[in-house]
């Protein structure tokens, strides 16, 4: 049990009966208000600001038993406490400045990892990798800034000052790097949302047995996503590490009932929106019409890879080609023949770069504040020659990136964020 805010070396000490020394484990019995034991553990009091939070912080180490930690939690409650709402801890720790905003989201997203590559990858943006690169870019830009606001005072020699100070140079580094953040930040989105596949293919193509032998050891062994209601035609599965959410149109049916219509729209909506789709063809019957009509709803643009399943039956090479005019690959999904093709097929149509090494894990709000802010710095470079419209775009730039470490953040975002964390968090 943990519990933050300030003058909480007398509240540990009502509910121990000691004086705690700062970050020390101590062997203490935990009472009640009649001073009856309720258990016994350790406590470890971490006066402010050297804590999670910034804020006094004690931590109660029990046996855990609900009874117990009912109890418990009954008399911090008397001694003035009340329940933290959830990510509350981290959140103080963000007020607090421990924390910066990206490094607070990366607290949920670590916790939240659905494969090691992914809770590496948010090691490294809680440790602030990912916030540095921020900062930097940031600090660049004030520079420049500072440069231009500094011309607008003196309109005669703004433009020759500005060529003389390099900063269309300045500005076009502080791009490139930009593009480089984009790249790693992308890698990791990918890393934490994964991609979306349709899958297609008539019952008994195979599936099933495709995605698990896809899944290997994975974890996550084919599993419902929880709380997408009868939406029973979404899977999750790894490959590599990345997250693969499989929408199965297997479900995707002319009906009469209302609410499987309703479950059918999602279905189409998210099918629609999907990375790519991937048709499964039984080797031994092609692509049939109902695989078509599929087809024939899906956007135009959406990459399409063709499966052809069963090679064990038809003794077809495993392998890929691209004489359906799409990505093809031959497998068989019983023995495992063509499966790492398709894997690797699969990484290459989404953009995976092949390795988490150095990555940071994004969220898709980070990536549009990247968006936006090389959006901005863009128009900057194609109009600096007016010097009052560069210096605007560039200060938007600046408080886009601003946002992704929560510089320039809206009370109503980091409800948004916090809110999505568990309680204790
Ligand atoms: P789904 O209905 O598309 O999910 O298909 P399933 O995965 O349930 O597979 C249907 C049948 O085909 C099962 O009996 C599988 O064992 C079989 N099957 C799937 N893949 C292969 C394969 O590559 N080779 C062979 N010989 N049988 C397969």
């Amino acid at each position: 049990m943990r519990v933050s805010g300030s003058g909480l070396a007398s509240f540990a000490e009502a509910l121990t009966g000691k004086a705690l020394k700062p970050r020390h484990a101590h062997y203490v019995e935990l009472h009640d208000a009649s001073d009856q034991a309720i258990d016994q553990g350790l406590a470890l009091f971490f006066p402010g600001p050297h804590s999670f939070t910034g804020e006094d912080v004690l931590e109660l180490h029990g046996h855990g038993g609900p009874v117990v930690m009912q109890m418990l939690l009954r008399r911090c409650v008397e001694l003035g406490a009340r329940l933290a709402e959830p990510g509350e801890f981290t959140r103080r720790a963000f007020l607090n400045d421990k924390l910066d905003l990206a490094q607070a989201e990366s607290v949920a997203d670590l916790i939240d990892a659905g494969s090691e590559a992914a809770a590496r990858s948010a090691v490294r943006s809680l440790s602030g990798a990912f916030s540095r690169e921020i900062h930097t870019l940031v600090e660049g830009l004030i520079n420049l800034r500072m440069l231009v606001e500094a011309t607008l005072d003196f309109p005669e020699e703004d433009i020759d000052f500005l060529e003389a100070a390099n900063a269309r140079g300045k500005l076009a580094d502080l791009q490139a790097q930009l593009g480089r953040v984009m790249q790693t930040a992308r890698q990791g989105s990918l890393l934490r949302e994964g991609m979306h596949v349709v899958l297609i293919g008539q019952p008994n193509v195979g599936k099933s047995s495709l995605l698990n032998a896809l899944a290997g050891d994975d974890i996550a062994i084919v599993t419902d996503i929880a709380g997408t209601t009868r939406d029973t035609v979404r899977e999750l599965i790894h490959i590599d590490g990345v997250p693969m959410h499989v929408i199965d149109t297997a479900g995707l049916r002319e009906t009469t009932d209302q609410v499987e219509r309703i479950g059918i729209e999602r279905t189409w909506a998210a099918a629609e929106k999907a990375d790519m789709a991937l048709l499964l063809i039984d080797s031994r019957e092609g692509i049939t019409a109902h695989d078509q009509a599929i087809l024939a709803r899906l956007p135009e643009r959406q990459p399409l890879l063709y499966v052809f399943n069963k090679i064990d039956l038809t003794g077809e090479p495993a392998g890929r080609s691209d004489e359906h005019g799409h990505p093809t690959i031959y497998l068989s999904a019983a023995s495992g023949l063509g499966l790492a093709e398709l894997r690797a097929e699969l990484l290459k149509t989404v953009g995976w770069g092949g390795s988490d090494a150095g990555i940071y894990l994004a969220r898709e709000r980070h990536l549009t504040a990247i968006r936006t802010a090389a959006d901005h710095m863009a128009t900057a470079a194609q109009i600096w020659q007016q010097v009052e419209l560069f210096a605007e775009e560039l200060r938007i730039a600046q408080e886009a990136l601003g946002s992704i470490t929560g510089e320039f953040s809206a009370d109503d975002l980091l409800g948004e964020i916090f809110s999505r964390f568990c309680i204790g968090k």
